[in-house]
């Protein structure tokens, strides 16, 4: 086997964010700005215009940015956008779903957590009948795509759910923005989170709310000073300025990246650029014995968890030690020990994948010639 030499700063990374990023987007970063030019207000527009594009969200919504990764503008849009008298659903089926229930007991928004079996899309007629049984709802809290283990939510039977109930949809679109479509024009999302960098490849340090105008119009309490995501609106319709210090070279990178996401065919192309990847990594796994623990029906192409065969006992942090070694990182599952996620987001590509597959599979023999019980059942007789 080939193995591949990496300089340091050449890591790949098959992560859920930060994730591996051009060299060119990085490059893009070597300039200083002052915040209160209009060269900066213009790259501020422009970027709003950009993701106003991608999301082909129509004017009755706009994009706000928040300074922080993807978890501030989720706190940003639940803290300002949910009103005193309001009561929330949060469909609690993952990691990033339970953290809009946090979210929402630190601002004491007012809400009901319907939990859920993680590995699994959210059962939408248990969603429906909660919020008929356990109402009134003013708010549907919810994640696209849940990242921990990669469960992808039917966001279009959500949606479909929320109109027949009368609630408006506060959407976690961070790991889904840009490769999965999101039908800002169904009426019924009121605002959704992403971020820089999951699939627009970005890199970390910058998250933005795509709003609908008449919800940041409307009169609201302001829960925090730094997350106001009215303030941060006005200001910037009235002067062109964010409110504090903005992260300058990471916008100066997302605007390449961005140039790039564009020359590369857009949100259709990158969904098909992960698919290729998912579908040679899961090809090659199958041939190691290494299984998805996620159902097809549920999975998506940007994250999956893995687990290898039973009676093949991996030490996880020798795994990890050997991949890195490598240059390769991948991140352990939310499920425990014997699983782990490996992501196709950002640059990273079919060599990528082979060299990783190469150095599993070296772990694979090395893991099975060590076992000492298999699980029943796998042993040839
Ligand atoms: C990455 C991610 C977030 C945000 O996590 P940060 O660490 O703040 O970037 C939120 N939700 C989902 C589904 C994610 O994948």
């Amino acid at each position: 086997m080939a193995v591949v030499k990496r300089a340091a700063d050449a890591l790949r990374l098959f992560t859920p964010g930060p994730l591996s990023t051009s060299r060119s987007v990085r490059a893009a970063m070597d300039l200083d700005l002052g915040s209160r030019t209009p060269t900066f207000a213009a790259l501020t527009r422009e970027l709003r215009a950009e993701l106003e594009a991608i999301a082909e969200c129509g004017a009755d919504f706009t994009v706000v940015p928040v300074q922080g990764s993807g978890m501030f503008a989720i706190e940003a849009m639940l803290s300002t956008l949910v009103g005193t008298d309001d009561h929330v659903l949060v469909v609690e089926n993952g990691v990033y779903s339970r953290r809009m229930a946090d979210i929402c007991r630190i601002h004491r928004i007012r809400h009901t957590i319907l939990a859920l079996a993680h590995d699994e899309a959210a059962n939408l007629a248990e969603v429906e009948r909660c919020l008929v049984e356990r109402g009134p709802f003013s708010h549907l809290a919810a994640v696209h795509f849940e990242t921990g283990l990669g469960v992808r939510n039917d966001l279009d039977g959500l949606i479909a759910v929320a109109r027949r109930q009368r609630c408006k949809l506060m959407l976690d679109a961070i790991s889904s923005f840009g490769a999965l479509p999101i039908d800002f024009t169904s009426g019924v999302i009121a605002a959704a989170a992403v971020s820089a960098n999951k699939c627009l490849h970005g890199v970390p340090g910058v998250s933005f709310v795509i709003a609908a105008r008449a919800e940041l119009a409307s009169p609201g309490p302001a829960r925090t000073l730094s997350l106001d995501l009215r303030a941060q609106w006005r200001d910037l319709e009235h002067t062109g300025e964010w409110r504090f210090t903005p992260p300058i070279q990471v916008l100066l990178a997302l605007r390449q990246a961005i140039r790039e996401y564009r020359a590369d065919g857009g949100r259709a192309m990158r969904y098909r650029r992960y698919e290729q990847l998912a579908d040679r990594l899961v090809d090659g796994l199958t041939r190691l014995g290494i299984h998805a623990v996620i159902d097809a029906r549920w999975r998506a192409p940007m994250i999956a968890t893995f687990a290898f065969p039973p009676g093949c006992a991996v030490e996880m942090t020798e795994l990890h030690a050997h991949l890195a070694r490598r240059g390769l990182i991948i991140y352990p599952s939310k499920l425990g020990s014997s699983s782990f996620r490996i992501g196709c987001m950002g640059e990273i590509c079919a060599g990528d994948v082979d060299d990783l597959l190469a150095a599993l599979g070296e772990i694979v023999a090395h893991g099975t010639a060590t076992e000492a019980a298999p699980a029943p059942g796998t042993r040839p007789s």
